[in-house]
């Protein structure tokens, strides 16, 4: 039985981190938004162009093109076999409508979301001092994790990089396009009962634990 996860919480919560861990330790297939629309830009498509006027600001890319670029990645053969553990998407009701539209198509259902609960400002910390592996994703902050070499991964050697988007002004722009567009989509899934809340203010270890305590009991449960 696969396991099917959204990972859900503003930005620089640590979805990503906690998508890494999930894969790396339960073998989850991540699948980010983000990143999906990252690699449209570096190849210059026109889903790409289009986006980055939106990434750019700190907006939302329009929910259409979203949607449609989603379903595509959701129906391919990895998925329908391994799951998937979605970072950054859902992120509108109608967004998270349509997802349960598209697994319902697939006969599939979502076993859990999973809301990383942080305050503003920690968010606020946490973006401001992002850096980024180009190579494996792995991320720094410049005051709470330097890399014991300037400007390179500890793990690979990768160059390391800040965000266009982690630029103050697009930073609360985010953060307030979080609030009143996305947050609303907790109350979605509160209705269905999938939701579970955890606490994202420690270190990524101590919320890695809040979510698999509870997902290793999901996962027992429908094996
Ligand atoms: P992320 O890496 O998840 O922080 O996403 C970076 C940017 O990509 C966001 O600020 C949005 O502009 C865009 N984006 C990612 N996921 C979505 C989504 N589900 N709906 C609309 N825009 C998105």
């Amino acid at each position: 039985m696969s396991t099917r996860l959204v990972l859900f919480g503003p930005p620089g919560v640590g979805k990503g981190t906690q998508a890494a861990l999930l894969q790396q330790r339960l073998r989850l297939n991540p699948i980010s938004s983000g990143d999906i629309f990252r690699k449209e830009i570096e190849a210059e498509t026109d889903l790409g162009r289009m986006a980055t006027r939106y990434i750019e600001r700190g907006e939302l890319v329009p929910n259409g093109v979203t949607i449609e670029m989603m379903a595509k990645r959701l129906r391919q053969d990895d998925v329908r076999q391994h799951g998937f553990v979605l970072d950054g998407f859902p992120r509108t009701v109608k967004q998270a409508e349509a997802l349960d539209e598209i697994l319902l198509k697939m006969d599939f259902g979502l076993t859990k979301v999973i809301s990383i609960e942080v305050p503003d400002e920690v968010v606020l910390h946490r973006l401001a001092g992002r850096m980024g592996c180009t190579k494996c994703g792995e991320i720094y902050h410049r005051e709470d994790k330097l890399p014991k070499r300037e400007g390179l991964c500890d793990k690979c050697n990768g160059p390391l990089f800040v965000r266009a988007d982690d630029q103050p002004d697009t930073i609360m722009e985010r953060l307030r396009v979080f609030h009143e567009t996305t947050e609303p989509v907790i109350d979605y899934y509160l209705k269905s009962g999938l939701l579970q809340r955890v606490n994202g203010t420690m270190g990524p270890e101590e919320t890695y634990a809040q979510i698999v305590s509870d997902l290793i009991h999901v996962m027992s449960e429908v094996s």
